[in-house]
């Protein structure tokens, strides 16, 4: 089986090991540049192309200002992800706002920072305007129904929460017209972790044929489509990445066949991705504590799901190193577990692997994006720290770790000596 790469030696790991005990998420900042330019670079054939990091995937002002000095923006959606967007320094048509059951603060922060504001639903433009105020610039999202199949992880767009209606764009885009609004842009999401390009090339098409009948039905002109995030990564080493450059040539080809034969260009394009700008390039860093031998053999670490949540979640696939033993036949089955008092607390089942011992170092790949951030507290459990591998080879810290004090911060104990029961 091919074997998934790692950043840094044995000796590079113990060492930051010694300073930063485990478990943390390290990223890769070499990689993280490598890939952002090569992205970017893909797109060069549109003139005005962003890329605007979904913050959600991995929220740290470090990697958000990584990714700005590479000409990335922020996708955000909610107050905290806006606020955060802020501090990093990034402001005004750099935040897309993809926001859904939006609460008014949240618009009223997007409003006030000058963030591009994409709506949800019909009934947001009212609420909005009430709420904030209408924008000069507005993005709708749009939901395409049966017209498009999903994928397992955001399931059928008819059942999905997400978006208008085909009928509520067109009556959307005219209420906002006759309001003054001037600027607009369009927006879908409907796939998650996709590796297949033509399924982005038909994505843009039906978005391009849409702008063609929604100008000319109003007469108004759209500056920008953001075929949102969904790229995918692949997850087990014998998957190939998503070919970049098919599927520019495929979306630049329906440009020029549909945008461009209309008198409709030029039209930016956007992009709003998350896991393919740094889940390949963080590591969860673990040590083995337990080896367990009963109907089945387990390995526990001292990180659990709440630390990286997808394979309990989604059953999905994470790729296992163990430091030092790569090159050791994978000969044995475990279960690779964490301590939650959950069953499915569990990183990998059925895994072939070397011969594991305590101590041993455990590196789950790609976890640089929906890893550390769908972390929780439940069972007690306190948040990681995050590590920056810097292109020097130096480690910066930029989360430490939560301890007790922080689970315990929000709770009223000096109260709790005067209440009676
Ligand atoms: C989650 C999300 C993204 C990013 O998704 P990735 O799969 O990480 O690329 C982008 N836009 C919206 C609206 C999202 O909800």
């Amino acid at each position: 089986m091919p074997e998934k790469l790692l950043p840094f030696t044995k000796e590079q790991i113990e060492k930051i090991i010694k300073k930063y005990p485990t478990p943390f998420h390290i990223y890769d900042e070499k990689a993280i540049r490598e890939n952002a330019r090569a992205f970017k670079k893909s797109f060069t054939w549109n003139n005005g192309f962003k890329e605007f990091f979904a913050v959600k995937a991995a929220p740290n002002p470090y990697l958000m200002k990584i990714l700005h000095t590479e000409g990335f923006g922020a996708d955000c959606s909610s107050l905290a992800e806006l606020l955060m967007a802020e501090k990093t320094g990034i402001t005004g048509e750099e935040i897309m706002f993809s926001s859904n059951d939006t609460p008014a603060e949240d618009f009223l922060l997007a409003k006030r920072l000058q963030a591009i504001i994409n709506l949800d639903d019909i009934s947001h433009i009212d609420y909005l305007e009430k709420s904030a105020g209408l924008p000069s610039l507005i993005c709708f999202r749009y939901n395409p129904g049966p017209l498009k199949k999903g994928n397992v992880i955001i399931g059928h767009p008819e059942e999905a929460k997400y978006g208008f209606t085909r009928e509520q764009l067109f009556e959307g885009y005219r209420i906002c017209r006759d309001k003054d609004i001037k600027r607009f842009g369009i927006h879908t999401m409907v796939a998650s972790n996709e590796l297949d390009a033509q399924y982005f090339v038909e994505t843009a098409e039906i978005l391009f044929e849409l702008i063609v009948q929604i100008s000319h039905a109003l007469n108004i002109r759209f500056e920008f489509i953001n075929i949102g995030g969904g790229i995918g990564i692949p997850y087990r080493p014998e998957q190939a990445r998503i070919d970049l450059t098919a599927m520019n040539r495929g979306i630049k080809e329906k440009y020029e066949k549909i945008i461009a034969a209309n008198g409709l260009a030029p039209i930016k394009l956007f992009t709003e991705c998350g896991r393919y700008i740094t889940g390949p390039y963080g590591y969860l860093v673990s040590r083995v504590l337990h080896i367990k031998d009963t109907y089945k053999q387990f390995a526990g670490l001292d990180a659990c799901m709440a630390n990286l949540m997808r394979p309990a979640l989604y059953g999905a696939y994470h790729h296992i190193t163990v430091v030092g033993k790569e090159k050791q036949s994978h000969d044995f089955m475990y279960d690779v577990t964490g301590s939650l008092c959950e069953n499915n607390d569990k990183f990998a089942i059925d895994r072939m692997l070397p011969k594991l011992e305590p101590g041993n170092i455990v590196v789950i790949h790609d976890a640089g994006a929906h890893g550390y951030a769908m972390g929780f507290n439940y069972n007690g459990k306190l948040r990681s720290a995050e590590l920056l591998l810097r292109e020097d080879g130096s480690v910066t810290l930029i989360r430490r770790a939560e301890t007790v004090e922080d689970y315990f911060a929000t709770l009223n104990f000096q109260g709790l000596s005067t209440f009676k029961v």
